[in-house]
């Protein structure tokens, strides 16, 4: 899975010792979405305290397509998360930059409403998306994300990349995804920080988009066994986490002990 990138010279949790940045994703690993502001897991809100308090840099990265980067930071305050702003990397932050390259250098690229001159799809709008498209030789189609499923307190719920495979299929085209497991994403956070990918740890739930991207950036890969992760996960056919880990906590005992913290 591993492109030839540089790699740790250790394997998780030494590794440890000479990371720069530790990145986290946030739906499955700091919460569960649901009713309201869904429920933090437990221990993660400290977990993350200490974190801040090392002399690790932090940044989280998700594929949360639902609200704007201000008032999911301010729903993760509600649950007791004290996260800036700036250090949270949902894809839409690329979303302008990506498509305006697709879309011949414009920066203003046309959402669903406006479709139809520019020949360009998001996700997830599926029905309104292939409405605007259909009638194009070739729509250019991009997705925040490509997760099968994630986990709401009241069980897993489809993820958008059910509806970007409908739309593939639909519109005979292959969607470039933004979010991760996008190389382009994961080199964004790391180019944010200043670090090489692997001065770099990525947390997530997702083995394929969190763990399996990462790596295949070069960065090491822990899975935490909370959200969406399955014990299946374990003897997956392509991707190997670089270490497994009950919860965030977990992660981050082992990290700070390995560093002396
Ligand atoms: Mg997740």
């Amino acid at each position: 899975m591993r492109s030839g990138a540089v790699m740790a010279a250790t394997g998780w949790p030494d590794c440890a010792r000479s990371l720069k940045g530790v990145v986290l994703d946030m739906c499955g690993v700091l919460y569960d979405s649901g009713a309201g502001d869904g429920e933090a897991i437990p221990g993660s809100i400290e977990a993350v305290q200490r974190l801040k308090q090392s002399d690790l840099q932090l940044r989280f990265c998700t594929n949360e397509t639902q609200a704007s980067r201000e008032r999911f930071v301010a729903k993760l305050g509600r649950l007791g998360f004290d996260i800036r702003q700036r250090t949270a990397a949902p894809p839409a932050g690329l979303r302008r930059s990506v498509t305006g390259v697709r879309l011949g250098g414009s920066d203003e690229p046309k959402l669903c409403g406006d479709r139809r001159r520019s020949g360009e799809v998001f996700l997830p709008e599926p029905e309104r998306c292939f409405s605007g498209p259909g009638g194009l030789d070739k729509p250019l189609l991009f997705s925040l994300g490509q997760g099968k499923y994630y986990k709401e307190t009241d069980g897993l719920k489809l993820d958008v990349g059910v509806y970007m495979k409908a739309l593939e299929y639909a519109c005979d085209v292959k969607a470039e995804v933004i979010g991760k497991p996008s190389q382009t994403f994961f080199q964004s956070v790391l180019g944010d920080m200043g670090i090489q990918p692997h001065e770099a740890l990525m947390i997530g739930d997702d083995l394929v988009n969190d763990v399996g991207g990462a790596q295949s950036c070069g960065m090491m890969g822990v899975q935490v066994r909370t959200g969406k992760y399955r014990p299946s996960d374990e003897k997956h056919p392509s991707v190997k986490a670089d270490g497994t880990v009950d919860n965030l906590s977990q992660a981050v005992d082992l990290i700070l002990h390995q560093r002396g913290q």
